[in-house]
């Protein structure tokens, strides 16, 4: 299916904000700091590999805490200044104070990056476990929003969730709190992973219904090998449909077989999302953009 969607040099230059206000559907990527050098290398590659596609930007995650968050501002730098890629850099309230924060943030304007996703973070070791807010710190992320946005001109993005946010009792109170950091200035959402389109639409339709027009992207998180159906759920809070599981548990000892259904399964997510009009779609490659390339080409997307 080819979707035919505008793209052009300059388009690549623009925030993710003037995008969608030019009525265009963005596609992109997301990486994460690497821990070794042989996994920098793995992820060289699979950043130039993705620069060919022409994608709208680029993530590079955050840690929730030690020496990657470091790696964080080096690697956006680096995308910024040596691709042609255009770089959205997640930053985290974890274990951050106000001041920290602020140097950070200058750090990228200093580098030319406007796009920043601006997100909470989990308590390193236990995503579930107590959140403390450091003394001199924010509590939520629609406070580090309002902080970016206090800055400089940035194109601030927040997270959405499908399932709803593990840590939300209903979903009014998470729709009112999601609105807030809407309103307290993010310019686009991207979801949490999810495996059922039901789940998205839905709270799409619940913003749409509290008076909040953010456009949401859908992320996109191909499974590519059986142990990915236990830590996938772990990771994200978002449950795999039971016909899915059946696909996996039914060629669960056939690694290509698991992989063909996991892209399969992503592609069909993926068509179905951009026909009910979804924004655009935002791929998770953990690095390896082989699986992520196979769904984007499935798609008719390559070379737009
Ligand atoms: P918040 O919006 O602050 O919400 C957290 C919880 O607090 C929710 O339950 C919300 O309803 C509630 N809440 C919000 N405001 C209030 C209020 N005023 N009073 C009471 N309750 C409130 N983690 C990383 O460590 N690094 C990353 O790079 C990273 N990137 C991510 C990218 C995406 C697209 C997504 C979806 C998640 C990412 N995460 C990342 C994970 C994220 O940090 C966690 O999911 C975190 O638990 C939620 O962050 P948030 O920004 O949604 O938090």
């Amino acid at each position: 299916m080819a979707l035919g969607i505008a793209s052009t040099r300059t388009d690549r230059a623009l925030t993710v904000r003037e995008l969608m206000a030019a009525g265009k559907r963005s596609f992109s990527f997301e990486f994460m700091p690497p821990r070794t050098e042989a996994a920098e290398k793995r992820l060289w590659d699979a950043i130039r590999r993705v620069e060919s596609l022409d994608p709208n930007f680029v993530c590079m995650t955050y840690g929730a805490g030690g020496s990657s968050r470091g790696r964080t501002v080096d690697l956006v730098g680096r995308i910024a200044t040596e691709t042609t890629l255009t770089p959205v850099a997640h930053l985290t309230a974890v274990d951050h104070s106000i001041a920290e924060l602020r140097n950070i943030i200058g750090q990228y304007a200093d580098q030319g990056v406007r796009n920043v996703l601006a997100v909470r973070g989990d308590p390193p070791g236990d995503p579930l476990g107590e959140w403390v807010r450091h003394p001199d710190g924010v509590s939520y992320a629609a406070e580090l929003v309002e902080l970016i946005k206090g800055i400089g001109d940035f194109c601030v993005g927040v997270a959405a969730f499908p399932q709803m946010h593990p840590r939300s009792d209903n979903w009014d109170d998470d729709i009112r709190h999601f609105v807030a950091k809407c309103r307290a200035g993010a310019d686009y959402a991207i979801t949490q992973m999810f495996f059922e389109v039901d789940d998205y639409l839905r709270l799409r339709d619940r913003v749409a219904a509290a008076g909040c027009e953010v456009p949401i992207i859908p992320e996109i998180m191909p499974v590519t090998n059986i142990k990915q159906l236990e830590r996938f759920p772990q990771l994200s809070g978002s449950a795999f449909p039971e016909d899915l599981v059946r696909r996996f548990r039914a060629v669960e000892d056939d690694p290509a077989a698991v992989r063909a259904v996991g892209i399969d399964h992503a592609t069909a997510m993926s068509e179905r999302l951009l026909a009910e009009g979804a924004p655009g779609l935002h791929f998770i490659t953990l690095n390896h953009s082989t699986s992520t390339l196979e769904i984007y080409q499935n798609l008719g997307l390559h070379r737009r």
